[in-house]
Parts: C-alpha cells; structure tokens; sequence
C-alpha cells in the first residue's frame, strides 16, 4: 500500500497520459479506454487523488479482472464431470475437427448436392440421431428447455391447455430452470396430481379431461427421493395415456445413451431408447450432459409428432447453428460407431481406473518434491454433475494442497489467476484438486502452476 496523497482536483491524470503509461494492453482499444474513463471519473468523485503509480495500479487490477472475464479454457480439478459453470462437456477431437473444418469453410447445411438445390437441415443428423435413441424420428433444438418449451407450445395451442405433472416433478434444475415457470411461459396450465412423495397412476386417470393437452414425466435428474416414494411405471402411464388418447412425453434431463451402471460406481441411468419403449411418445435431453456433446436439446420419438414440431413457426426461433449440428453429427456418429467411450471425454473421464488416476497422482507427488507445499493423495468421490445421477458417485483419487506460506484461499486464488486458471475446492483447509476432471495431458501444466503459486 502507497500513501495517499491529498492532492486538487486538477491532479486527474489524462485518459492519454495513462494509456501511453499502461502500454500494450491485450484488450480492444475502445474496451480499455472506456475502463480508464470510468477509473478516472471514479477519482474525480472521491475527495483524494492517489499518486500517479497508484491510479496506474489500480487501472491495471481492473483490466486483470477484465481480462479474466474473457471466457477461456480452464483446468477442472473439481471432480464433478459435468460442471454447468465450467462449460459442461468438452468436445473430443474428431468433434472438435469437424468444428475446424466446417466453421472455416461453407457446407452444404441446407443444399441439397443431388439435386443441387435447397436440402433439408440436418436430415443426416435427424437419421442417426434416430437410430440411437430407437425412434421413428429425431430433432434437435438449442437446449433441452428450449424442447420442453416447443413441446409444451405444441402441445397447448389448441383447446386444450393442461399439462398433467406429478407433484413429484415440479423440480427446478440447475439457476433458474423451473419446471412450473416453463410451464406457465409456454401457455400451458399445470394440473398437478399426487402428493410430493407420492402419485399413483389412478392420480392421473382422474385428472385427465376434456382439457388434457398431455402428460409431462420429468425425469428426478439432481435428486433422489427415499424412503415412502412411489410414481407409476412408464408402461402403465402410456397405457393410460393411449387408453385417453392423450400424449405422454418424458423430460429426461441428462439422456445417458450408454448404459451408465457399466461404468464404476453408477446407477442406471434411463435411456430415450428404453423410455420410448415403454410407450412414450417423445423425449427430449440435452446434447451436452452425459451424451457429452455440444449445448442442445434433442427430441426423439414418434414420427408424425416431430414433424409436427418442425413445423411450428417457433422451431425456427429454437434451430441450432451449423457448428452445433455438426458437432452434433460427429457425437452421434461416434456412438453408432461404438468409439463413444474413448472419443467422448465425458465417458472417458468417468471411465478413468483408480489405478491410472493413483498412477498420475504420484508422478504429480514427485514432481512437487521441495516446493512449499505439503501435497498427499485422497480418496474422494467425483460427481456426475449436470443435474444428474445425484445418487452417483465414482470414487477418484484426490490431491490434497496444504500450502506452508500461504492461507488455503490465496492458494486457491493463485491457482484460479494462473494461466490456463486452475479451479479446485477447498475441504479440511486444503485445497483439493480431483484429478478425474483433469486431462493426462494437464498434469505437467497443474504441477508447475501448483510450483508458481507457492513460491517454487
Ligand atoms: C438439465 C435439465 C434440463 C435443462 O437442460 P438444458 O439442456 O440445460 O436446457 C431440463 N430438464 C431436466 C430434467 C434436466 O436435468
């Protein structure tokens, strides 16, 4: 800390002068000069103007924490897989090469290279993505609410204005996604039946009328209900749901379409394909949870309903853009070609041995010999993340940072300001940093910037 020194009013230093002391600045021109201007007016409002170097320092913190707003790759050592905040799934390199190829060039995106004319968006995508969900047809919109809203809009844009929902699954995931308020954005009316804990399928026998514009199943995807719990199964539903003539479509949230209880540690995760089935008209998940694809929400199920959803004026408002479809297409491909589990990262990370993650733990441990810090391996568990599976936890291998010099947090903000920023979490006053969610590759990159923040 400088001493402040009282200064008049006129001691304001010039936007000019301080651009020329600030020197080259990784930011667009007009972006730096607007955070000098607003700095300086700053001063001119308090009654003491710092020295010169101090404004200058200030100035510079600000365009730090500027720069650091810039979205930018970051290293996960959180261990939740799926971390919304942190971009949810990354892109594995045949996806990722797809993105290169078809952003830096034109495609055929709608045209039609038989005919030579105007094709239609997507189809291939639409084809495969069908097959893997084992439905009569598939669509894709921007994300899983934004299905859930077309759907629900479909749906309830005649006569008919009531969704029926289990009390149950009037769930809100992740900031701000509540089934009840989608709902009500879309037009449609609720009917809500049963009680929180429990809804029998003569709960929707009763409920369903002359107002019925479908049953909505919401899939429990970041909660786990125990002890009296009781829903009907899906056939039951759809053979109430056929019986009244009256859809039924299932929000299944994540849409793993792998069997998940394979990989260590994890429940069963319902699959579109099962789902549909058992009798379900359509379903929507999203393409960037355990599918492990680019942010989408994709709809499957019964032919003529998708078309029709295609053809609301509203899809128009909810279509994906070459670079999502394509990644998309990749995705899907990568699975029907059974390359799912080493070519999508997700799956990858969650299939990762204790054995391997121990194996780089003590390479880390050994490289890390001397510096100050004290650094030992965990047990902990890493979490699906993505409002998914909440019962799942796949236990990993932690490194534990306790380091000498320095409190727990200025570590903690060291690692997050290193460059890419490093995020952990902080448990029995160390910093921990699961290396599940960190690449192999990431491991070097981890140790030295561990070095850097303690000081070598
Ligand atoms: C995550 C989730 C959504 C929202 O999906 P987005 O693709 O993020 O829009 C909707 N429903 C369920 C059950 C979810 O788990």
């Amino acid at each position: 800390m400088g001493k402040i020194k009282p200064q008049p009013l006129r001691g304001i230093p010039a936007v000019e002068k301080v651009l020329q002391a600030l020197g080259p600045v990784d930011l667009p021109r007009p972006a730096l000069v607007e955070l000098v201007r607003r700095e300086l007016a700053g001063l001119r409002r308090g009654d003491l103007i710092p020295a010169f170097e101090q404004v200058l320092d200030q100035i510079r913190e600000q365009i730090a924490a500027l720069l650091r707003s810039r979205i930018q790759p970051v290293i996960n050592g959180t261990g939740v897989v799926i971390h919304t905040n942190l971009g949810r799934s990354p892109l594995g390199p045949a996806v990722v090469e797809t993105l290169r190829q078809i952003a830096s060039s034109y495609s055929n995106l709608e045209f039609d290279l038989q005919s030579g004319e105007r094709g239609a968006r997507a189809s291939y995508l639409e084809h495969n993505l069908a097959l893997l969900c084992g439905a009569e047809a598939a669509t894709v919109v921007n994300n899983c609410a934004a299905a859930l809203v077309l759907i629900l809009q479909h749906f309830t844009a005649g006569q008919r204005k009531e969704v029926i929902i289990s009390r149950g699954e009037l769930v809100q995931i992740g900031g701000g996604f509540r089934i009840p308020e989608i709902l009500e954005a879309s037009g449609a009316q609720l009917r809500e039946v049963g009680s929180t804990n429990k809804t029998w399928v003569a709960d929707y026998r009763r409920a369903i009328s002359k107002q019925t514009a479908l049953i909505l199943k919401v899939h429990r995807s970041n909660f786990f209900m125990g002890g009296f719990v009781a829903s009907p199964g899906t056939e039951e539903l759809a053979t109430l749901a056929k019986q009244k003539r009256v859809p039924l479509i299932e929000d299944l949230g994540s849409g793993a379409v792998i069997e998940t209880e394979k990989l260590a540690g994890l429940e069963h995760e319902p699959t579109p394909a099962e789902v549909l089935k058992r009798g379900v008209d359509l379903v929507c998940f999203s393409g960037d949870k355990l599918l492990g694809g680019p942010q989408a929400g994709l709809i499957a199920g019964r032919a003529k309903l998708v078309r029709a959803l295609k053809n609301e004026p509203f899809f128009r408002a909810l279509r994906c853009d070459k670079l999502i479809l394509s990644a998309l297409q990749t995705t899907v491909d990568l699975y029907l070609n059974g390359k799912a589990a080493d070519g999508v990262p997700v799956l990858a990370m969650l299939r990762a041995t204790s054995d391997e993650l121990k194996a780089r733990g003590t390479a880390i441990l050994a490289a890390l010999e001397g510096a100050a810090v004290t650094a030992r391996l965990t047990e902990g568990r890493s979490q699906i993340g993505g409002g998914t599976l909440p019962r799942s936890a796949v236990a990993s291998t932690v490194l534990s940072l306790k380091p000498r010099d320095l409190t727990v947090q200025e570590f903690a903000a060291r690692l997050r300001r290193a460059r890419p920023p490093i995020i952990g979490y902080i448990a029995q006053n160390s910093l921990h940093l699961d290396l599940r969610t960190i690449f192999p590759e990431q491991d070097q990159i981890v140790t030295r910037a561990i070095r850097e923040a303690v000081g070598r």
